[in-house]
């Protein structure tokens, strides 16, 4: 019986690792391959930039991913667009309704303006991102709106934003096929200050398997 973190996927997994609560990962991954990440705990955000790995000032754009699916929730099929209007990787499939790219990464200096000045110590995914990115010779002018997986940021009729009780649980997980080379850029959301961890952040799963993944 295949294990549910890897239903679905292809048997040549060549990458499987758990990222820690808390912590910053980057990988390397080729076109072709699968990543999926597995919320093992449930209402666990999983921030996540995208950049080509031929030429990094290519990178994933939030503005022309939602302007080319004219939407701003991705979904199966949603295609993750670059800054130059090139399609990066292609969400294959997802067991989560829809995942976020507006709501953005915490930071030390929105956690201080949201929450108080007893928050500037906490560790933020800028941070994580920062780290990360340090490891390709890239700084903080290279942190552009990300992905928010698993996060429920709601939209209401007025425009208002929430950053709500998450629509993720245990097992639940987003496959993404890569339609370029890329680096991949990975915070497991620190934050406590608001529900898109649920208060406790987990640790998350990713898999990366040689060929497209499942479909629906
Ligand atoms: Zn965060």
């Amino acid at each position: 019986m295949i294990e549910a973190a890897r239903a679905g996927l292809p048997h040549d997994i060549l990458l499987d690792e758990i990222i820690p609560a808390r912590a910053a990962w980057d990988h390397a991954a080729q076109r072709g391959e699968t990543l999926r990440i597995f919320d093992m705990e449930g209402n666990q955000a999983v921030d996540f930039l995208l950049y080509a790995a031929d030429d990094d000032s290519e990178r994933y754009s939030a503005q022309d991913t939602i302007a080319a699916q004219q939407n701003i929730f991705l979904r199966t099929g949603s295609v993750l667009m670059s800054n130059e209007g090139r399609p990066m990787a292609r969400i294959a499939a997802t067991t989560v309704a829809y995942h976020d790219t507006i709501g953005g990464a915490c930071s030390c200096e929105s956690n201080t303006l949201r929450y108080g000045h007893h928050t500037k110590s906490q560790h933020a995914c800028v941070d994580n991102f920062l780290l990360a990115n340090a490891r390709h010779g890239r700084s903080k002018r290279d942190i552009v709106a990300n992905i928010n997986w698993f996060m429920n940021v709601p939209v209401e009729a007025d425009g208002t934003l929430g950053i709500v009780d998450g629509i993720s649980a245990p097992g639940l997980y987003v496959d993404l096929e890569f339609l370029m080379d890329v680096v991949i850029v990975i915070s497991n959301c620190p934050q406590i200050n608001n529900p898109c961890n649920g208060f406790n952040p987990t640790p998350v799963r990713v898999l990366i398997a040689s060929g497209a993944g499942s479909r629906p």
